[in-house]
């Protein structure tokens, strides 16, 4: 039998995860209730009520099971609190003493930990990965003029994508109307159902005022950065040590240079080491997520996913290949065949971060990027760039607006170009962090922030969706820049990159 390549493991590995993900999916119907020292399993509810000093806290219903384990998961002083439960048969129990409710694990998550291991391993990587390879990067541009000119059309280049792309959400929207094809019932239950969850999320408070934005980017410890995996702070500090490490004597700066030149290149050597469990990790994750993701949800946010998924899709098929085409001579069916475990490995882990090392080692053997420009564009891009999240938060915006009914006029949705780009900036490469950041855009407008929990509950899917964009933008702003210098060597898409193997 020919022996796979480790691409098609991957694409093996999605697709088998998916299926078995699919199979032993958690039913939604049944919950455990943990005891001090035992535990019950309840199935097909039509009510589940939360009382404290018997009287009712909150009520769910037959399909709100996610919302069922995390409100009691959040709630304080559980020792006063009893569920009373009215069955599909309309009896009715009271139960005390519980401990904790929680789903009841299929063999679907089991395996979950193999796959947590891998993205922490890439996550591991990522930070000392962006620090040192910035370093090098910039200290290995000639001159602070080199720099700014690199630097200059990076962020051009990525202004121009982020604008684009939100235009494309707001389009998309706009033309679509999701939010007002959405029933009140259905708007009804889910603003109930996670204004716990939204609440929670509103309260990390954050604030998008431009200039404390703009000085939160100068750490006031390098070393807190790197520790709080503060990216933007760690690529500051990085292009500036960089820059200047090319104004001391080069008997000084050269140590110091190879010092985090065998740092990043021990971490691409190690990288490549860890895509060899990449084929059993994406399965893993995969089938995790189907086998928890509540489908019934999917289905109520259907018009809204699909919105956005099309707009992800327009940006991905019709503007990066224009781009591509624009700026260079590579072909867009190469360029994606180049990244296909940087695909797999953006939607299975929802993270530019933890696929950021993946990127850099094909963006360089694949893609034929040098590594002074694979190593300054792609840091800078997974921190600053993220078209994907941009489209996202302009779709949801004006979702969230059409279902309370806020008409947005045309300031109103210029106004969320400029901060979906600015919050697209300031939401960190991991999971998750895109809706958080939304919350700017939709106080910039004045829509209800209390309007995320409409939308939370697809949140994880629409994440993993939007990560891809995220990660292609930094490797076609690679490939323009090293066109523009006129260093862009040949693409090899198929070329070997198999790790270890
Ligand atoms: N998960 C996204 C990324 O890492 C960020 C987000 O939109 O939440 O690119």
């Amino acid at each position: 039998m020919p022996k796979l390549q480790l691409h098609t493991k991957i694409v093996i590995g999605l697709i088998l995860g998916a299926i078995f993900g699919a199979i032993f999916a958690i039913n939604p119907n049944k919950v455990e209730l943990n005891y001090k020292d035992s535990s019950e399993q309840i199935e097909n509810w039509q009510e589940f009520t939360y009382l404290k000093k018997d009287s009712v806290v909150k009520t769910f219903y037959h399909d709100d099971q996610l919302a069922i384990v995390k409100y009691y998961k959040n709630l304080k002083d559980k020792k006063d609190v009893k569920l009373k439960i009215k069955l599909a048969d309309g009896t009715e129990k009271v139960f005390e003493n519980v401990v904790s409710v929680e789903k009841i694990k299929s063999i679907g998550v089991w395996f979950k930990p193999i796959g947590d291991i891998f993205v922490r391993l890439l996550n591991m990587i990522a930070v000392p990965l962006v620090l040192a390879s910035l370093i090098v990067g910039a200290a290995s541009l000639t001159d602070l003029k080199h720099v700014a000119k690199i630097g200059g059309k990076t962020l051009g280049f990525y202004a121009l994508t982020a604008v684009m792309a939100i235009t494309i959400g707001l389009l998309c929207v706009n033309f679509i109307q999701p939010g007002h094809i959405m029933d009140q019932s259905a708007k009804d239950r889910l603003l109930d159902t996670y204004q716990d969850d939204a609440k929670s999320r509103i309260e990390q408070n954050v604030s998008m005022n431009i200039v404390e934005f703009l000085v939160n980017i100068v750490p006031k410890n390098p070393f807190k950065a790197i520790a709080d995996g503060d990216f933007l702070q760690i690529v500051f500090f990085a292009i500036l040590t960089g820059i200047f490490l090319m104004q001391i004597p080069k008997a000084k700066s050269e140590p110091v240079i190879n010092f985090f030149s065998g740092i990043s290149d021990a971490m691409i050597v190690l990288v490549e080491k860890i895509m060899i469990i990449a084929p059993y990790a994406v399965f893993t994750l995969i089938a995790a997520t189907v086998a928890e993701f509540g489908f019934s949800i999917l289905k109520t946010l259907m018009w809204y996913s699909l919105t956005v998924v099309l707009g992800l899709l327009i940006l991905t098929f019709i503007e990066y290949p224009l781009l591509l085409k624009v700026f260079t001579k590579i072909k867009f069916r190469d360029f994606i065949r180049a990244q296909r475990q940087v695909l797999a490995v953006a939607f299975s882990t929802s993270s530019s971060a933890a696929t950021l090392p993946v990127t850099m080692d094909v963006c360089e053997k694949r893609l034929g990027v040098p590594n002074k420009i694979a190593s300054f564009v792609l840091p800078l891009g997974t921190t600053v760039n993220m078209d994907g999240t941009a489209l996202y938060q302009a779709v949801a915006t004006v979702f969230i607006a059409q279902v309370f009914g806020f008409e947005l006029n045309l300031t109103q949705q210029l106004t969320i170009v400029l901060t979906a780009a600015l919050a697209a900036v300031g939401t960190a490469p991991v999971p998750g962090v895109g809706l958080l950041m939304l919350i700017i855009v939709l106080k910039s407008v004045g829509v209800p922030e209390e309007g995320i929990a409409l939308i939370i509950g697809v949140d994880r899917f629409l994440d993993m969706c939007r990560t891809v964009p995220n990660v292609l933008a930094d490797s076609l702003a690679c490939v323009v820049i090293a066109s523009s210098e006129g260093e862009l060597g040949k693409i090899k898409p198929d070329a070997e990159y198999d790790g270890a193997m």
